[in-house]
């Protein structure tokens, strides 16, 4: 019998899978976890411990991609015992580049895993609302956003899920099981927990002060009140669970001394901070762009230029006005140190300093960046980039492929008549359609790939290590599910379908080329009926047009 037809046989396949699968999301915890820590002997000695298990399961159970990434790890660990438990950047670094292919295994759609049913990698988030049937309603949304969730009906249930297994987060609604008792069911919830859980409030009531105080001190970061949307809560629960928090911090240095510059790097890294050192401060621009910094560790005083002017022309590029900049200097004038931060600085600290403080206001400062970069870079209906950031994306991206010698495709997808659901089922309507393709793409797509909400009903994907008749092929197929889509409506339900246009990145084109490129395919898509993905191809020559104008004109 093969193991196609025996479906137990295929069944205890992916039980195993599992259990690989959950070791390898305990190793991403720990992996989280040390984002924040210390990054101390023992840390990293769980981390191996957790890995060494990890390979056991993945050779027992065959599954080569984790075996390989086990020992992967396993030889990078041991670079940092050989480096006498020493951190640098590239081993920060390494580490971090098979994190991140670990946090992909068993999470990409569209190949072979796919089939294989394996859990998300996320833990669930709990939902306690006073409402359960709209409870249920949002677990339901949330599941179908790709996030586990689970509605919890009575504080008794609360309490063994809790023991059972802690949450990604916990939505309360402050009212649970009586008046304000949410609160202090969360606040217990909370008591003995060696990592804070992230908290929202909910309340169905716009709420007054002191209950909001009560919130924030039971130890909630969020508090939502009137209709709990699930792609707005969904952004939330992303910012609050950090998913892209895998990630250690980046920090450029910019000092003109490299024995000063050494001792922070030194200091950062054995916190697990990655850092690159600038010795030139002209060419901080050029370094920005391609190390994409967390934080900026600026020097006052260098012989080019001084720090405060560094951190003007830093500011003046619309892209880094948020970037935290720190001065590290030896000025003890606080006077001078006001006028610096008044400059484009956001912090002054003199040396000598003690490493904890040096680390920790780092490791603060680059977290609240990420987390506003996080909301600035959104679009608040489906949680997507916005046209700026994916431009920016597609732009990172054309140098990266370049650079690495790797295919890489941009598309652009429109909606179909949109105008016309508006103008008959009205514009909430509209909007739902705009959000479940927004939902759609982000469950179909690659981890890998960004997905970005061009305009009104139009969407735009970057899509590294992606030919274009990969990327053609993988539009197709969500144009024709989406198409299956039904959304229940009087007097008939509503389907729709869009358009989309591809290209991949050829000679020396940049973003904006490849933007219009795959905006001119997603016109001829349009033009040939819609319901269509055109790749774009290059000019024809002018003699080919001629005729087919020739053509057309005769033809009319
Ligand atoms: P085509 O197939 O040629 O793309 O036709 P279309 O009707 O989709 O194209 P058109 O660009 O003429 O119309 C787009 C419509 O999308 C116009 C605008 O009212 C609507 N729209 C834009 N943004 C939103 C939005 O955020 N929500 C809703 N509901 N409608 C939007
Ligand atoms: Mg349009
Ligand atoms: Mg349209």
């Amino acid at each position: 019998m093969t193991e196609q037809e025996d479906p137990s046989r295929e069944r205890l396949k992916n039980h195993f899978a599992q259990r690989v699968i959950h070791q390898a999301r305990q190793i991403l915890e720990i992996w989280q976890r040390l984002q924040g820590n210390e990054w101390s002997p023992p840390d990293l000695a769980e981390l191996s411990e957790a890995n060494q298990r990890l390979l056991r399961f993945a050779e027992r159970f065959e599954q080569p991609e984790h075996s390989q990434l086990a020992r992967a790890i396993s030889d990078a660990l041991q670079h940092i015992d050989a480096n006498g438990g020493r951190l640098s950047s590239t081993l920060i670094s390494d580490l971090n580049r098979l994190m991140q292919r670990l946090s992909r295994t068993g999470l990409r759609h569209g190949d072979q895993l796919e089939q294989t049913f394996l859990p998300p990698l996320r833990k669930p988030v709990y939902i306690l609302l006073q409402d359960l049937d709209r409870a249920e309603r949002l677990a339901k949304q949330l599941d179908f956003f790709g996030l586990g969730a689970q509605s919890i009906t009575s504080v008794k249930a609360f309490r063994s899920a809790m023991v059972e297994r802690l949450p990604a987060a916990i939505v309360m609604d402050v009212d649970f099981s009586g008046a304000n008792l949410g609160l202090e069911l969360a606040a217990q919830a909370q008591l003995g927990l060696e990592q804070k859980l992230p908290l929202l409030f909910f309340s169905l009531h716009e709420t007054d002060t002191p209950t909001r105080l009560a919130a924030v001190r039971a130890g909630g970061q969020e508090f939502l009140t009137g209709t709990l949307e699930a792609s707005s809560l969904m952004e939330k629960i992303e910012v609050l669970t950090c998913v892209a928090q895998y990630e250690p911090y980046k920090v450029l240095i910019i000092d003109d001394s490299r024995a000063q510059a050494l001792h922070t790097e030194r200091l950062l890294n054995s916190a697990g901070i990655v850092t690159r050192t600038l010795i030139e401060p002209i060419q901080a621009m050029a370094e920005l762009a391609d190390f994409q910094p967390d934080l900026i560790i600026l020097d006052m005083y260098m012989p080019a230029c001084t720090g405060t002017e560094l951190a003007k022309v830093i500011r003046h590029n619309d892209r880094y006005v948020s970037v935290p900049i720190i001065y590290l200097s030896a000025e003890d004038d606080l006077d001078k140190q006001l006028d610096a931060m008044s400059e484009g600085g956001d912090d002054f600290l003199t040396k000598p300093i003690k490493p904890r403080h040096l680390i920790t206001t780092v490791r603060n400062r680059a977290a609240r960046a990420r987390h506003l970069k996080a909301r600035m870079v959104r679009d608040s209906l489906t949680g997507l980039y916005n046209h700026t950031h994916i431009l920016q994306l597609l732009e990172d991206c054309t140098f990266r492929a370049r650079r690495e010698d790797r295919p890489l495709s941009f598309a652009m997808i429109d909606i179909d008549h949109f105008k016309r659901v508006n103008d008959s089922y009205g514009h909430p309507m509209g909007d739902r359609v705009i959000k479940s393709l927004a939902l759609f793409l982000k469950q179909r797509l690659r981890k890998t790939d960004f997905i970005g909400r061009y305009g009104g009903e139009e969407f735009a994907i970057v899509m590294p290590d992606t030919d274009q008749e990969a990327a053609h092929k993988v539009l197709n197929t969500i144009r024709q599910r989406f198409a299956e889509i039904h959304y229940p409506a009087q007097p008939t339900d509503l389907c729709c379908t869009f358009s989309a246009g591809v290209v991949e990145l050829k000679g020396d084109t940049d973003g904006l080329i490849m933007a219009s490129q795959a905006d001119e395919a997603l016109y001829r898509a349009k033009n040939n009926g819609r319901n269509l993905v055109e790749r774009y191809h290059p000019a024809r020559p002018i003699a080919t047009i001629c005729m087919e104008l020739q053509d057309s004109v005769t033809s009319l």
